[in-house]
């Protein structure tokens, strides 16, 4: 059979060394690193992806001195004692002819403790605990000798190399450019001498661990904050680096303090890969494009077309482990693509959190959530086809269970389907085509646009009632005027939308409701770069440019009653974005709001001003739409209790007031595991 993907699954000769195939595992902390009682699960872990055919996998970050510490008693390799621990990583990894680099990483001024070593005092704007501590010239130069101790310990516990974490504004970034060193030693002053910090650090590491290690330069090709490095600063080191020893040159895009966008869902596919493409003419060793790649198909595209040699993934490879033998197999419509939500990833990680996947929650839970083929096969029915009903459906019938699946609806998704209709989480599509494919090979009865009751349920041994959610109305005289929407009509197409809207309520669904109301989907990557701002790197230091917005397609107020600011409730890292869109769409946000009526002259509020003062309003808007959070449907529980059924609920069915696909799929899936 002829490759599907023939570029990326071809193997590439490193000279010492060969990479069976052109996938990166990229670094991701799951916060298993950190303590060494954890290395057997971080084992599994790394075991199951290099099983799934990634080549080439990259640990999360090590730092080579406590200073450099992301967090107080984070993971760090500086003794023989650590590295001998990590044996159980790098064999779990070579059982499955895979390879395996530690990364290397000094936090600089990100550490989130209070003996942080940095380039300048300059605090970081995203970091607490006040300002770092400026290295003096003799202690920079420990810290170059401390990477090489810990690349030579990362060889002797038995990794294949070491990536040094040169970019998204950890410490190697921090030396490069004038926005955080101001130091007049050799370190310092000019861009030579700012480039000298990594560039002795590959010199030091290569002399440390010899020719048959692969040495991996993770570099920052679009800084996105002011003050960077210029396109002939990041050619230059790139070359330098290459002549230091590096053997393959890996992408970082945008400080982690950059206000731009570079990996949540609305970043379009693919979309640094030109950067890469523009770095691989300057250099001879292979490139690596990263950010946003989550298919087989724009994996492929990249390399075919020359922009990169390899591309990284990590979060598609945690919502996917088999993510490469699926692809190489001719079965891509079977991966779990990750949407790039980063609720139970990156948003796990910055709260200290152990990381994993929303849509794969065994990302990380490898040796505890085991879904292993069933020992007494039942009859289960499943009733609702949102995320906690598919999950449920797929998981019982890839265990062995006869599984029918029951949905009012004429089409599966629930809640998913509603929020891929947002602009820019178009990807959620992809969980529901994966739900359906698994299902269709599992054999799983969907029955579709059926409203079941509970005596149609008796003849089953079990039943899943994942029965989901409806809108809440809230009880605002005149809720009931013809201006009054509720957010699924919006969605769904089902209600006109005049040129000013009020939202009511602003969670997550007001928030995407808004979005919905402001742009066109699938905007092309030019555009989304000009709303951003982000050029070419030669054009303009960092690839910061001016941004230009297309005006807003409507008039939005957003209004809640809490006191708070708007979104305070969003994701970690991706709240924010959401935040700047609506921002810079001239939505209204106001807060400390009470709705008084509606009518025909529109809302009625009276906003707080102060703690004793308000003031009343009327929002003269065509249409209000409700997104004022959900209320369960459980219709079904008691007369299937009353039938004397097994009845499991979960989802939004079980908790409305967390209305959460995070939740629903764990879930689900641990049900799965237990029936
Ligand atoms: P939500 O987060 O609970 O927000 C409901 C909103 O309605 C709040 O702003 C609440 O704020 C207001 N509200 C509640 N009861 C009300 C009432 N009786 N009258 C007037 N206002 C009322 O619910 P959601 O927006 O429906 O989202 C549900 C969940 O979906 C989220 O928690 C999240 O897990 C998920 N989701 C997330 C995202 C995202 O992060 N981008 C997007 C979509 C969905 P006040 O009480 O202050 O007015």
């Amino acid at each position: 059979m002829t490759s599907p993907y023939p570029h990326l699954l071809e193997p590439l000769d490193l000279g010492h060394t060969t990479l069976r195939n052109r996938v990166i595992m990229g670094s991701m902390h799951t916060g298993l690193e950190d303590r060494a009682k954890h290395l057997p699960e971080l084992a599994a872990y790394f075991g199951e992806r290099a099983k799934g055919g990634v080549a080439l996998s990259v640990t999360g970050g090590y730092a080579p001195n406590w200073h450099g510490w992301l967090l107080p008693f984070g993971s760090l390799m500086t003794s023989a004692r650590l590295a001998d621990k990590h044996r159980i990583v790098t064999d779990a990894v070579h059982e499955h002819d895979g390879k395996i680099v530690m990364q290397l990483l000094h936090a600089g001024r990100y550490g989130y403790h209070p003996f942080k070593r940095a380039a300048s005092t300059k605090k970081s704007p995203i970091t607490p605990f006040g300002s770092p501590k400026a290295m003096s010239t003799k202690e920079v130069d420990r810290t170059v000798d401390d990477f090489a101790a810990s690349a030579r310990l990362a060889r002797r516990a038995g990794y294949d190399g070491v990536e040094i974490m040169g970019s998204e504004g950890y410490l190697i970034n921090q030396m490069l450019t004038a926005r955080t060193n101001d130091r007049t030693d050799r370190w310092g002053g000019s861009a030579e001498n700012r480039m000298r910090f990594p560039v002795e650090i590959v010199d030091r590491v290569r002399q440390a661990v010899g020719d048959d290690f692969i040495v991996m330069y993770r570099m920052s090709l679009l800084d996105l904050v002011d003050d960077a490095q210029s396109w002939d600063e990041t050619v230059e080191l790139a070359q330098k680096v290459e002549a230091a020893g590096v053997s393959i040159i890996n992408t970082g895009i945008g400080w982690h303090e950059a206000r731009i966008p570079t990996i949540v869902t609305s970043v379009p596919r693919g979309a640094f890969s030109w950067v890469t493409g523009k770095l691989r003419p300057e250099v001879s060793v292979p490139v690596v494009a990263s950010n946003r790649i989550n298919t087989p198909e724009v994996a492929e595209q990249i390399i075919a077309s020359g922009e990169a040699d390899l591309v990284s993934m990590a979060r598609p490879l945690l919502s996917d482990p088999y993510f490469v033998t699926k692809a190489a197999e001719d079965r891509a419509d079977e991966i779990n693509t990750c949407i790039a939500c980063n609720q139970a990833c990156l948003d796990h990680t910055f709260v200290n959190k152990r990381a994993t996947c929303m849509i794969n929650p065994r990302a990380g839970h490898e040796t505890t959530l085991v879904l292993s083929p069933t020992r007494t096969a039942k009859r289960i029915a499943v009733v609702g086809a949102g995320p906690a009903g598919l999950a449920a459906a797929t998981e019982l019938s890839g265990r062995g269970h006869t599984v029918d699946l029951f949905e009012a609806l004429p089409e599966v998704g629930g809640q998913f389907r509603l929020a891929m209709q947002i602009p820019g989480k178009e990807e959620f599509k992809e969980t529901i085509r994966y739900y359906s494919r698994r299902m269709e090979i599992n054999g799983v009865t969907v029955h579709l646009g059926t409203r079941v009751g509970a005596d149609e349920l008796a003849g089953f041994d079990e039943v899943v009632v994942a029965t989901g959610v409806e809108p809440r109305l809230p009880s605002i005289p005149g809720v009931d005027h013809p201006s009054v929407v509720t957010y699924q009509d919006v969605i769904r197409g089902r209600a006109p939308v005049g040129r000013t809207v009020a939202v009511v309520g602003a969670g997550g669904i007001g928030f995407d409701v808004s979005e919905f109301l402001l742009h066109e989907p699938d905007e092309s990557l030019d555009h989304w770069n000009e709303r951003w701002g982000v050029t070419d790197p030669a054009l303009e230091r960092g690839g910061l440019a001016t941004k230009v917005q297309a005006p807003p397609r409507r008039e939005v107020f957003l209004l809640q009653r809490k006191s708070t600011e708007l979104g305070k409730g969003l994701g970690k890292t991706s709240g924010w974005v959401h935040r700047q869109t609506l921002k810079d769409s001239g939505v209204h946000m106001l807060k400390g709001v009470t709705y008084d009526r509606i009518d025909d002259a529109g809302l009625h509020v009276t906003i707080a001003t102060g703690k004793d003062s308000s003031e009343s309003r009327v929002l003269e808007v065509e249409t209000i739409v409700l997104c004022t959070g959900q209320e369960s449907v459980r219709d079904l529980v008691e007369p299937l209790e009353a039938l004397g059924r097994p009845v499991h609920v979960i989802g939004g069915a079980d908790v409305a007031a967390e209305l959460d696909a995070k939740r629903a799929i764990k879930q689900a899936t641990e049900l799965a595991a237990r029936l």
